[in-house]
């Protein structure tokens, strides 16, 4: 078990620094860069919207700690990778779309802790890989292509299951990753806000929040579409069961990766107005949910929110160049 380790989160991040020497060597390129934990910062942006309303809002840039190993699936993954280590386990294997920010991060992860990594990807192998693919590939992650149909089972076909694996789940979702998406905390003082509000994909951030924060109020905001299930799958992952929780479904923007012209000008605009970049698929919408609150006067005045900004921003390479203006 992790738990042993839970507080002693230095192995991971010692590791990596001395890897990143040996490495950097070998190949040059901003994925080996050392996760940057001095550069969380809480950020404060000012808006007409919330000045009028009496309500601050300061942002939780984990986007900053690293081009790649981005915002929360770090957090999510490392006591998985602490399990393996402990295991004596050589190889990670987990599951992944191929624009997904999890199998970049267990890829970047894996790298800089001597980790073989596998990835299982949805779908046939595509002609052109995704810059998620190529990079993903580039850090020595071997790709593994299954249908849609398998994928969904989520089996890991009996040719790569060695002696020498551990399998994360897709997305770093479970205890797990829970218990290491709690140790988010660490970078905010949860006391001095009113609200936290997180994008959900798993919902594992959002519960391993909650149970880091038992006394503050979390909101989070689904970009899948109608995935009422949602409540149920972030409940069992919470020490207090009965703990009261909301989960808001209305900005999904069509459903997952989905976005519409609406959702990119928010995200240009607020780029303009606050210097912070999101993405498409997770943070944008997010932002979007939050600020189209505060403007329907869902959060009392003098309500302090802070929002996690989760990273992703790789993600935004899918897009058509010249789309956003970051
Ligand atoms: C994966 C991801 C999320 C969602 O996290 P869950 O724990 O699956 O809910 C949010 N933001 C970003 C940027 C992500 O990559």
């Amino acid at each position: 078990m992790p738990a042993a380790n839970i507080t002693s989160v230095g192995f991971i991040e010692s590791k990596i620094a001395s890897e990143i020497k040996v490495n950097s060597q070998a190949i040059v390129t901003k994925s080996m860069q050392e996760l940057s934990f001095q550069l969380i910062t809480t950020d404060s942006v000012y808006l007409p919207e919330c000045a009028e309303r009496n309500i601050s809002i300061k942002i939780l840039r984990l986007d900053k700690l690293h081009p790649l190993v981005s915002g929360n699936k770090f957090f999510k993954l490392r006591f998985y990778l602490e399990e393996a280590q402990h295991q004596g386990k050589k190889t990670i294997i987990t599951f992944g779309g191929p624009f997904s920010n999890h199998i970049i991060a267990t890829a970047a992860a894996c790298n800089m802790n001597g980790f073989k990594s596998i990835g299982i990807i949805r779908g046939e192998r595509p002609k052109n890989f995704s810059h998620t693919l190529q990079q993903a590939s580039f850090l020595g992650m071997e790709l593994v292509f299954i249908s849609r149909e398998e994928y969904r089972r989520k089996i890991v076909p009996e040719e790569l299951l060695t002696h020498d694996c551990y399998v994360v789940n897709e997305g770093g979702s479970g205890h797990i990753g829970a218990m290491g998406a709690a140790t988010i905390a660490q970078y905010f003082l949860s006391s001095t806000f009113t609200h936290i509000c997180c994008a959900v994909g798993t919902g594992t951030m959002m519960a391993g929040l909650m149970n880091a924060c038992p006394d503050s109020s979390i909101i989070g905001v689904s970009v899948l579409k109608n995935n009422l299930e949602i409540d149920e799958a972030i409940r069992l992952l919470l020490e207090d069961k009965n703990r009261m929780f909301s989960t808001i479904h209305d900005y999904h923007f069509g459903g997952y990766a989905k976005y519409q012209p609406r959702l990119i000008d928010f995200m240009n605009q607020f780029f303009q107005e606050t210097g912070i970049p999101s993405d498409f698929v997770y943070t944008g919408k997010l932002l979007y949910a939050v600020m189209d609150l505060i403007k329907k006067n869902y959060f009392p005045s003098g309500s302090r929110l802070l929002v996690i900004h989760s990273g992703g921003l790789q993600g935004n390479l899918s897009l058509a160049k010249g789309t956003l203006i970051f």
